[in-house]
Formats: structure tokens, C-alpha cells, sequence
């Protein structure tokens, strides 16, 4: 009798004491035990490398930052409610990397925490004028709270989602690689437009930087400007959500607003790396936003800003200083991309490679003619790289496309071990059978995508729950990006 592995018990236990809709990544599960740098190391020892976890900004267990968090563990952790130097130095360096108009912060947990603070201070500040209804792009994830869910068409149009709450208005997935959607102006004054008809009245339009549910979008040059102008003149407040995208991932700039051309956000949400792991996050925002919400109630969070987390993010912004990782993000990034384009030009299945820094998607399509979504194939190629200790995920609009978003300490010699695993998968692990396997899959995937489940992808304003997307969902949950 074979007697079950550890690995089986643990995932015993995991079915027994934790939530059925909390998802596992791939078809073959890892057991992790620890994480270096780049890399992480399951329970028998093996190394994988890890080009998919934003969070851990400057590295696995990095030194720097675990160092700080102990120390002040040991010697002090408490709120924001005493004077403390910590926090205050951090608001002040952090402050230093955005345009002066951006000088208020504010300390939470959690990025969803952070999405759902910036909606408090949008929607106070509509409050007087009745506006309260916000403004997001398909495909979007802001969340995982009741409020949050309800500005996440990731989540709101999924499998079990209760559908787009009236407040919410969709506008259409800019698809870069098929150029549909992509006039920031037309689309977002039809929006406007649609919501004034119905009577709403909108006060913030929220949207990431770079789009990484959606799918790893880099927006068009001039979208978010036209975008914002007209949210402006409709009297409502932008909101950048910087969650994945932020701190120098983009290489160019500290924050993925600033590759977009002449646009200022009032309000930038920001999580996940902020704190290589350790939970934190922020808010950040003008005076005047910030005054305008301090209506009396007092915003006050236990963990949110206490000298742990501030250790942490502030041991964050000086390693990717004296490490110079947003150059790092910026040069590894190029090549990245260069390379994937190389390698992937002759094949029909790649619909795309795009990136800019170290946050690069590759789509999947049945064919480069007909453009049709191949989340099959994605699926199967992200398991593959798995198999070959390299560590991608899937996400996208249709599951499609393959994202590549590593600590931005990623080292040029990781950049080719990626690259040559790549080329490795499709010289031999894809052979022609399974090509055409995965290809059947994907063309019965693609039909049963009925017409308004494609439409509910583009239009604005349904609340149709996606049949496709819902069997692509149950299909791929093994390797889902359910975890952002
Ligand atoms: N915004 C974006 C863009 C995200 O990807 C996520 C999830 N990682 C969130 C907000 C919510 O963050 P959290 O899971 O920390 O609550």
C-alpha cells in the first residue's frame, strides 16, 4: 500500500480547514518552503524561478527588509495614533517619489483596504453634489472586499459574481493587439454620456497604470490623458490604481501613471509591493481630497502604519535606491521583451508580446489571422514552464495570456533561463499532436463564448454574467490567476 506523501496530507488538511473558493495555482501544486532573490524552494529541495510574483518587490526573504521588520518587532509596534519619527520619515520619502501636488498619505493593510479608501475619499468628496458612481475598465480588479468587488469586473462577472452593481460603469478593454477600443476620448465621453442618461452621477473613475488582470495592457499613448480630461470636466476624481504596476516596475518611471503622457492622478492606490511581503499599503492623495474627506469621522487603522510595516516599506524604497532596481526593471525588461518577440515571431499561437519594464504579457490565439483567444494553450504552456522550474501565471480579459511580472531584481542571467526554457517548450514539449489538442479545446472554448458574452467584454454598461469566461474559469481554476 502506497502510504501518502506529505504533500497529499497537507492537501488533505488544506480541503478540511480552509475556504473551497480559496484557489491553488497549477494543475500540480508546489509545497513551498522557503525563497531567495528570484527564486523559490519547495519541500524536496527544488529551485524554481520565480517570474511571476510581483509582490516580493526586491527579492524573496530579502535581507534588508527582514532585518528592519524584526527590529522593530523587538523594540516597538504600535499605531498611528502617537507620534512616531518611522512612519513619518517613510510619508515623507515616499511623498518624494510623486509630483508635489500628491502630499497626503495614508497608511492600510491591504491593497483591496487601500481601493476601498480611495472610493471613501472619492465618494465624500461627490457626497455634497449626490455623486457617488464610479467609473472602471472591463477587466479590472481593484479588490476582494464587498465594496471593492462591486469596482472589479474581474470579479463582479465571474462564476458566483452577483453581476455589475448600478453604480458601476464599464467602460470597454482597450485591446491593444486586435486595436479595438483603443480612442480614450470617444470611449470614455460615451461612458459619461450613458451614465447621464440614466440618471447617475459619477464621481471617480479608477483604473490601473498598466493593466494586469485585464490581461498585461500597456495602454496607447494619449488614452489615459484623454481619459482623465474628460472625467475632469465631468467633475469626477482619478484614481491609479498602482498596486502591480508600481514602484519602478515600470523602468522608466517610479510609477506607471508618468509613462502616460501629462497625467495626474488624485488619488494613487498602492499594495502588494510596497512591502515585499509584509502587509502594507497606501493611499496616497492631495490636501485638498484629504481635507475634503476629514468630514468629522476619523480614519483611524490598528496595523495600517504601525513601525513593522514601516519598516518594511521604508527598508523597500532604500534597497531599490542603492540597488538601482528601476534600472534594473527598465534593462532586463527591454530585453525580455526584445527576446520573446524573437523567439515567438513564427509562431501562428502567439497573438502578442508586450511589456514595458519587467511587466510583459504573452497572448495566446488559435491563429495570428483569426485572433480568436487560446486559454487552453496558455494554460498548458504555463504548466510546462512550471514542470521546468520556471514560474509564470495565466490572467486576461479570456485567461490568455501569459504575464511575466518577477521581483524587479531579476538578473539578465534569470532573463535568459527564462528565455531558453520558452524556447525549450515550444521546440519540445509542444508537439504537433498537442497542438492541434489544444487547439480543439480552444475553438470549442471560442464558440461557446456566445455573442454577448464576447459583447459584455467590450460594451459598457451590461451586467451579463459571462458564460465563457465562467467555463474558462472552472476549466483553469487549477492554474487561475484568481489570485491576482
Ligand atoms: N488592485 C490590484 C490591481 C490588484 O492586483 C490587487 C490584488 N493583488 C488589489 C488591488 C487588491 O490587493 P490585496 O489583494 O492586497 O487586497
Amino acid at each position: 500500500i502506497r502510504t501518502k506523501s506529505e504533500l497529499d496530507l497537507l492537501k488533505e488538511m488544506r480541503t478540511r480547514v480552509m475556504g473551497s473558493n480559496i484557489s491553488l495555482l497549477y494543475e500540480d501544486p508546489i509545497h513551498l518552503v522557503s525563497g531567495s532573490g528570484c527564486y523559490l524552494v519547495d519541500e524536496k529541495g527544488k529551485m524554481y524561478l520565480d517570474a511571476v510574483n510581483n509582490v516580493p518587490h526586491v527579492g524573496h526573504s530579502n535581507a534588508t527588509v527582514a532585518k528592519a521588520v524584526a527590529e522593530a518587532m523587538q523594540k516597538l509596534n504600535t499605531n498611528t495614533r502617537y507620534i512616531r519619527r518611522d512612519y513619518l520619515e517613510y510619508a515623507r520619502d515616499l511623498l518624494a517619489t510623486f509630483p508635489p501636488s500628491l502630499e497626503v498619505v495614508y497608511f492600510c493593510n491591504s491593497g483591496s483596504e487601500a481601493s476601498d479608501l480611495a472610493l471613501r475619499i472619492a465618494r465624500e468628496f461627490g457626497h455634497s453634489k449626490k455623486k457617488s458612481d464610479v467609473v472602471v475598465m472591463n477587466g479590472a480588479y481593484h479588490g476582494h472586499t464587498a465594496s471593492t468587488i462591486g469596482i472589479s469586473p474581474y470579479e463582479f462577472k465571474r462564476l458566483g459574481g452577483k453581476g455589475k452593481p448600478e453604480s458601476t460603469h464599464v467602460m470597454p478593454f482597450p485591446d491593444t493587439c486586435r486595436s479595438l477600443h483603443l480612442d480614450g476620448d470617444k470611449e470614455s465621453k460615451k461612458v459619461l454620456e450613458a451614465a447621464r442618461r440614466s440618471g447617475r452621477k459619477v464621481c471617480a473613475f479608477i483604473c490601473e497604470s498598466l493593466l494586469s488582470c485585464g490581461g498585461q495592457v500597456i495602454l496607447p499613448q494619449g488614452y489615459l490623458k484623454a481619459v482623465y480630461a474628460n472625467m475632469k470636466a465631468a467633475g469626477a476624481i482619478c484614481i491609479a490604481d498602482e498596486v502591480q504596476c508600481g514602484f519602478g516596475r515600470s523602468g522608466e518611471h517610479f510609477w506607471a501613471f508618468q509613462s502616460q503622457e501629462d497625467v495626474l492622478p488624485d488619488i494613487v492606490v498602492l499594495g502588494e509591493s510596497i512591502g515585499n511581503g509584509f502587509p502594507l499599503s497606501a493611499v496616497v492623495t492631495t490636501r485638498e481630497l484629504a481635507d475634503t474627506s476629514a468630514n468629522g469621522m476619523e480614519y483611524f487603522n490598528t496595523f495600517g502604519g504601525c513601525n513593522a510595516a514601516i519598516a518594511a516599506g521604508h527598508s523597500v524604497l532604500k534597497v531599490l535606491k542603492e540597488e538601482n532596481l528601476q534600472e534594473n526593471a527598465k534593462a532586463v525588461g527591454r530585453y525580455l521583451l526584445q527576446e520573446l518577440k524573437q523567439i515567438t515571431k513564427d509562431c501562428d499561437f502567439v497573438g502578442d508580446v508586450r511589456g514595458l519594464g519587467l511587466f510583459l504579457g504573452i497572448e495566446f490565439v488559435i491563429s495570428k489571422e483569426d485572433m480568436l483567444y487560446a486559454p487552453n494553450m496558455a494554460k498548458f504552456i504555463a504548466n510546462v514552464f512550471k514542470k521546468r522550474c520556471v514560474l509564470v501565471s495565466t490572467d486576461g480579459m479570456f485567461e490568455n495570456v501569459i504575464k511575466i511580472k518577477p521581483p524587479v531584481c531579476f538578473t539578465m542571467q534569470q532573463a535568459d533561463t527564462l528565455l531558453r526554457t520558452l524556447r525549450t517548450i515550444l521546440e519540445k514539449d509542444l508537439t504537433d499532436d498537442l497542438i492541434a489538442q489544444l487547439r480543439e479545446k480552444d475553438l470549442i472554448y471560442n464558440e461557446n463564448l456566445k455573442e454577448s458574452d464576447r459583447e459584455a467584454q467590450s460594451s459598457s454598461g451590461t451586467s451579463v454574467i459571462c458564460a465563457g469566461i465562467c467555463l474558462a474559469s472552472v476549466g483553469i481554476l487549477a492554474m487561475s490567476s484568481l489570485i491576482p
